[in-house]
């Protein structure tokens, strides 16, 4: 690989933090050869009809990075920048995601590069049939279960699972999870990786002698994850000084209203135009005088060049690799705390695995049961990292991988390598 391509890969830099935590771990270059290549990339060509009759050929991919602990798991992203690169270091993410959590599933990532703002909801629907058809031998509850992530939401899962189902000929709810309620979805899905980020939050001011009270808080990207902590987070008392979205951010030292911005962003299908702030850049957004900074869009926002700038003293991860490995470790060393993405965005695959266990028993909980089974958790799992990183002197980052890779290399090694 040259040094340009090495350069731009957002798997590679994931693989930086996976050497950096194993350095700390006696684990065999065997096992190690092992977890930093995918088990199965699949790309699929989607043919389909626009509104006015003509046909389009989008790019989908499906990888399964992991499958020792369960099968795969991890979101669809439909965006213009998906690429079979991404999709893989989000597929490996998800590996030590779901064992960071302790939950029985390998790692999974799918995408399509396309703009799902720009298609009729008729256009998506055929994109996301065909997908799932081109995907029906790989996918299944006991194979690879798919989930929303950007640019999907409830309505892509139930066209998925539809899908499938027709195709297996039997109705199949546990093939993927984010479903909508009436189809076997879970409660508190929606809301749950938002209110994991606000749960760690607290976990993580908690060991500082603090709460959420008077936190001045600064969320990046406002969907679903964004707005959702940007509202809990608020609830329990913080002051939430920023927000933002594609189209630019808000400041507004006074606090923004976050419902009436999710209103407005309903309405608008953007934050675009919103008057609850001093209109700011996306850029300006990160270097905003705050508390805690909460990227929760896209990968690669904290970089070299602007981590110098930040202005928190914790920053949580609701988006899946946000900080490059060379911000991460400026960050570092002017003694700012990062709750990684693992750990901090694990609350929406949390409740998937509750999802995927009630489609399985056919008997569903109630909201308040999926929310305390999922504080329980995050609780237990942030104590357990946090304690890792005190006595090992390592950051939270490296003590979240060094508790995933532990977990999937036990499992590996009683199962063995069939070769
Ligand atoms: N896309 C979400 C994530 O990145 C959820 C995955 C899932 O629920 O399977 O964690």
């Amino acid at each position: 690989m040259s040094t340009a391509v090495r350069e731009v890969s957002v798997f590679g830099d994931a693989i930086q933090y996976f050497n950096e935590a194993a350095a700390n771990l006696e684990i065999e270059e065997g096992m190690r050869r092992i977890l930093t290549h995918p088990s199965r990339q699949v790309i699929v060509s989607i043919p389909f009809q626009r509104d006015n009759g003509e046909i389009e050929v989008y790019t989908g991919y499906r990888v399964q990075y992991n499958f020792t602990r369960g099968p795969a798991k991890g979101g669809i992203r439909y965006h213009p920048g998906v690429t079979l690169d991404e999709v893989t270091a989000l597929a490996f993410w998800m590996t030590w995601k779901c064992a960071t959590v302790d939950i029985p599933f390998g790692g999974g990532k799918g995408g399509v590069t396309c703009d799902p703002n720009v298609l009729s909801l008729g256009e998506l629907e055929r994109i996301t049939r065909r997908y799932a058809a081109e995907l029906v031998e790989i996918v299944g509850p006991d194979k690879d279960v798919p989930a929303p992530d950007v640019g999907t939401n409830p309505q892509t899962m139930a066209w998925f699972m539809d899908t499938y189902s027709m195709h297996v000929r039997q109705s199949m709810p546990g093939v993927v999870t984010g479903k909508p309620l009436e189809i076997g979805g879970s409660r508190g899905r929606v809301e749950a990786t938002g209110r994991g980020v606000m749960l760690v939050t607290a976990a993580q001011l908690a060991t500082e002698k603090r709460t959420l009270k008077g936190q001045r808080i600064v969320v990046q990207g406002f969907g679903n994850v964004g707005s959702v902590a940007a509202m809990l987070l608020q609830e329990h008392g913080a002051t939430i000084v920023g927000i933002s979205d594609v189209t630019g951010g808000y400041h507004n030292e006074k606090g923004i209203d976050v419902k009436s911005a999710i209103a407005y962003a309903q309405e608008h299908h953007s934050l675009d135009g919103f008057r609850g702030g001093e209109r700011i850049s996306n850029a300006q957004t990160l270097e905003l005088p705050c508390d805690i900074l909460v990227p929760a869009a896209l990968e690669k926002q904290l970089t070299g060049e602007n981590a110098a700038r930040v202005q928190a003293r914790l920053v949580v991860e609701g988006a899946n690799g946000p900080t490059t490995p060379e911000a991460d470790h400026v960050l570092h060393s002017r003694g700012i705390t990062v709750v990684p993405d693992i750990l901090a965005n694990a609350g929406g695959v949390t409740v998937s695995y509750f999802e995927w266990a009630q489609d399985r028993m056919g008997y569903f909980w109630k909201e308040s049961e999926v929310n305390e089974r999922l504080k329980d958790i995050l609780e237990h799992n942030f104590e357990a990292i946090h304690s890792m990183s005190k006595a090992r002197n390592v950051t939270l980052r490296t003590a979240a991988y060094m508790t995933a890779i532990d977990r999937v290399v036990k499992s590996l090694k009683i199962r063995g390598v069939y070769a």
